[in-house]
């Protein structure tokens, strides 16, 4: 029987441990807030940063918004940047991407104070993660983490592949898997005999950002399989990397797109804005 990873159920499990959290701090005088930038009026940031927003309400995170003109320049972001790395009473900053051309995302990143940086996207924080130092974490890998040890599904001793080498989902999964004690193969667009490589692992993530892209013949009976892609379809309805309908049934677990990892993106940002560096 193949099990369906439910991440909207994980997901709320997690928000309602931090929400408990976040109660205690607050009874113990303490409490957490968030600054989240979004420059220009991109739809797509909107709803992200919106969805940021409501999640932090939910929890019990005060959040501070700034929503900045299309036309802000390079030196009037960093200039707000620096005040809030320098304010006490913030404890994570966020800038939503992607940012308008006038500015360098990479300087943008830079300028925010490591300790702050509830991403993990700052070079610090992705050093950190390789040595195995305590830092900040990419959301969205440390949500397969999280889905995996919740659905009870070992990584200790795997074989784990991960297809997709990008700064924010493969090569932090790849550590991540790693730091579990899996052992890890990360495949990419340049990869030879990808089929090959694919049906030998135990866990496979995809996360290549090309719709319906992995069908069975990529899988290993029995797999475990997680999906972090997401596309719109024409028909407006929601699919991932993994072609569920033919894959499924080959698998032992599953995340299914809607309502596997993408949930978990927005929990484990909040729980990088409770806990801070060093889970
Ligand atoms: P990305 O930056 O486009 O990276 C895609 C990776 O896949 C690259 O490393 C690329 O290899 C590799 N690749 C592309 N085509 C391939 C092929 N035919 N065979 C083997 N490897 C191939 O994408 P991303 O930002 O990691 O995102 C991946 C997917 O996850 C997207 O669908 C995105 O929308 C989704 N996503 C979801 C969430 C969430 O919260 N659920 C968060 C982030 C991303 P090269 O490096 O060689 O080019």
């Amino acid at each position: 029987m193949t099990q369906l990873i439910d991440g909207k159920k994980i997901s709320q499990e997690i928000k309602d441990e931090l929400k408990e959290k976040v109660a205690g701090m607050k009874a113990r005088g303490t409490e957490r807030c968030l600054a989240v930038i979004q420059v220009g009026n991109d739809p797509a940031s909107a709803v992200y940063v919106k969805n940021k927003k409501k999640a932090c309400e939910y929890i019990g995170i005060r959040s501070e918004a700034y929503e900045l003109a299309e036309e802000t320049t390079e030196e009037e972001l960093l200039e707000l940047i620096r005040g809030l790395n320098e304010r006490e009473d913030i404890n994570g900053i966020l800038v939503q991407l992607p940012l308008p051309k006038q500015i360098d995302e990479d300087k943008i990143l830079l300028s925010i104070a490591p300790e702050k940086d509830v991403d993990g996207f700052h070079p610090v924080n992705v050093g950190n993660l390789s040595i195995g130092r305590p830092g900040y974490v990419s959301c969205t890998p440390a949500g397969v983490i999280q889905l995996l040890k919740r659905s009870g599904i070992e990584i200790e001793g795997k074989e784990c592949v991960v297809l997709g080498r990008s700064n924010i989902v493969g090569k932090p999964m790849a550590a991540l898997l790693l730091r579990e004690n899996g052992t890890v193969t990360v495949c990419h667009s340049r990869t030879k005999n990808l089929k090959e490589i694919t049906r030998r692992a135990d866990i496979l993530v995809v996360a290549i950002g090309k719709p319906k892209y992995v069908n069975a013949d990529y899988v290993k009976e029995g797999a475990v399989v997680i999906d972090v892609g997401i596309h719109r379809m024409e028909n407006k309805k929601l699919c991932g990397d993994v072609d569920f309908d033919s894959v499924a049934p080959r698998t032992s677990a599953i995340t299914p797109v809607p309502g596997g990892v993408g949930p978990m993106t927005i929990a484990m940002l909040m729980h990088n804005c409770v806990e801070g560096i060093g889970e």
